[in-house]
Formats: structure tokens, C-alpha cells, sequence
């Protein structure tokens, strides 16, 4: 019989020498376009051993049904991680949004006082997304639309995209960026520093397979954290995030660099500090010393 799925997964955080990981803050369900509720996302988690789990669906300007339907889901997302921390204390579950960049200055399609409420942001840039403006639409729509006709476009529409996340960085109390250049090219090293000054991670991606060593190596040479997530559309994939954890090993991490890694030799806690540095009432300290209630 074959094994079940995510039992390699455990055996190799288990004896992976240098760390462990033991957080998927980038998991979307029905509320965007994934396929699970926030129950199967908490419960695939809790089977893979992991102690925290985000729901982090897509922000409204998504197209095409693919975020959610307006800012009110939040409340009804923050009813089930309710419920869900209640029934599996085990784990700890967030309430979180992966934000849309809709503007050139770096404008989200969550306003402020809505992210406040969340437990953990994630934002990101995405192709299909209703821009704050015309002059929105056209800077980080058709300018990367029309990037592969010539250069000059092309290093105009990376020029925007950065200069839209690293203004979104500085805007917004943004946890994680999601997916640094995927389909919008950007400068990874300007990104990261704008990261590394505001105490937001960049992520390791393993949903969509375009994070490289090298992507990470220069990240990191700017002083930023990172975050490894499945960016999981369905329960099967939460918490599959070991080619993360095997990049972030052959570029040279170390776990202190990332917000869901421990030393492999690390005891977890059992209670989780579900607060992340951009939660309500925080203070900017050192990520490390917040994700874990040590
Ligand atoms: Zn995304
Ligand atoms: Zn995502």
C-alpha cells in the first residue's frame, strides 16, 4: 500500500538535520478559488504535524471569482478559525488575506482598518486583478502585458511592479509578500531591502515552483526573512513544503532567517503565540521572538 500523503513530508522534517518547520501561513479555501473549507485546510495542517495554519484567501479586486466576495467574508472566515481553534486546540489557526496590489503607489484592495482585525497579511502581485484606476490598469497591467515587445517596456513594467510592493510595504502592515516575481517581474534586491526595513518576510513559494536558490541568495544578502508557503488551493497541499525547505537549505538558511522554521533540534511549544509582529497591538520587535510564545 502506498503511503499515505505528507508521510515523507514528516519523515523529512524529522530528520532533516537543520530545521524544521512548523507553520503554512499561505493556504486559501472556498472563500477564494481553493476547494477546501477552513475546517479541511486546519485539519490536513494538524495532519502533517504543523502547529499553525493561516487562511489566507485572496483579497476582493481578485477577477473571475477568484477572492472573495467582498470584505464582510472576512468576518465569516474569523467565525471558523473561532471555532476551529476552539474544537482543535493543537493547532493554532489565523485569519489572514492574501491582499491584491491594486495600485502603482502601492495602494491594497483591503483598506487598513481591515487588515488591522486580520492575524496575519500576506499581499502580492497578480495578473488578473481590477486595478484602483485607469492609470492603475496601465501601469501594472498593460505595461507588463506588452513587456516581451521591447526591453524598454519590459524594464519600465519591473521598475513599477517593485516600486508598487516595496510602496505597499511601507503602506501596510504586511507580514508576508507572496511569490516575489511570478509572472510580474521585479528587482528582487530592492524589494528585499524595503522587506528587511519593515520586518516583512518574503516568501519561498512551493505552489507555483519559481522560487530559485538564486532568488533567495539575494534576498538574503539584504538582511530580510523569509516565509516557506504551499500557497495550497487544496487540503491535499497544505503544509507541502519541503522543496521550499530544500531550497532554503541549498541557498544556506538558516532557520532564525525563517518565520515558520525552527532548529531541527528545537522543541515547539504547545501553546502558539497567534499574534504575528503586523497583528493588532503590536510592536516591531525582532520577528523571531513572536511567532512562538517561548
Ligand atoms: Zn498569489
Ligand atoms: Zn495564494
Amino acid at each position: 500500500m502506498a503511503a499515505p500523503k505528507g508521510m515523507a513530508s514528516r519523515q523529512t522534517r524529522q530528520t532533516n538535520p537543520m530545521m524544521k518547520l512548523f507553520a503554512d501561513y499561505h493556504t486559501h479555501t472556498r472563500y477564494s478559488h481553493g476547494t477546501g473549507t477552513v475546517e479541511d485546510n486546519v485539519l490536513a495542517a494538524r495532519a502533517r504535524g504543523l502547529k499553525q495554519v493561516a487562511i489566507s484567501d485572496h483579497g476582493p479586486a481578485s477577477l473571475f471569482g477568484v477572492g472573495v466576495r467582498n470584505l464582510a467574508t472576512f468576518g465569516k472566515i474569523r467565525e471558523e478559525v473561532r471555532e476551529c481553534n476552539a474544537r482543535y486546540p493543537e493547532i493554532g489557526v489565523l485569519t489572514g488575506v492574501e491582499a491584491n496590489v491594486i495600485g502603482a503607489d502601492g495602494a491594497l484592495d483591503v483598506p487598513g482598518p481591515v487588515l488591522e482585525e486580520l492575524d496575519i497579511v500576506l499581499a502580492g502581485l497578480h495578473v488578473t486583478v481590477m486595478p484602483a484606476s485607469l492609470a492603475d490598469g496601465f501601469k501594472l497591467g498593460l505595461l507588463n502585458a506588452l513587456r516581451s515587445l521591447d526591453s524598454r517596456l519590459g524594464k519600465l513594467a519591473r521598475d513599477l511592479n517593485t516600486k508598487a510592493l516595496v510602496e505597499a510595504v511601507y503602506r501596510y502592515p504586511i507580514d508576508i509578500v507572496t511569490h516575489p516575481g511570478l509572472r510580474l517581474s521585479i528587482d528582487t534586491r530592492e524589494l528585499a531591502r524595503a522587506c528587511a526595513q519593515n520586518g516583512t518576510a518574503m516568501e519561498i513559494n512551493t505552489g507555483h515552483g519559481q522560487t530559485t536558490v538564486e532568488f533567495i541568495q539575494v534576498a538574503a544578502a539584504e538582511g530580510v526573512d523569509f516565509a516557506i508557503g504551499s500557497d495550497a488551493h487544496q487540503p491535499s497541499r497544505v503544509g507541502d513544503l519541503e522543496a521550499g525547505l530544500e531550497l532554503a537549505l541549498r541557498a544556506g538558511l538558516s532557520p532564525d532567517r525563517i518565520i515558520n522554521a525552527v532548529h531541527a533540534e528545537d522543541d515547539l511549544p504547545g501553546q502558539l503565540w497567534r499574534n504575528l509582529p503586523h497583528s493588532p497591538g503590536r510592536k516591531p520587535v525582532p520577528r523571531r521572538r513572536n511567532i512562538l510564545r517561548i
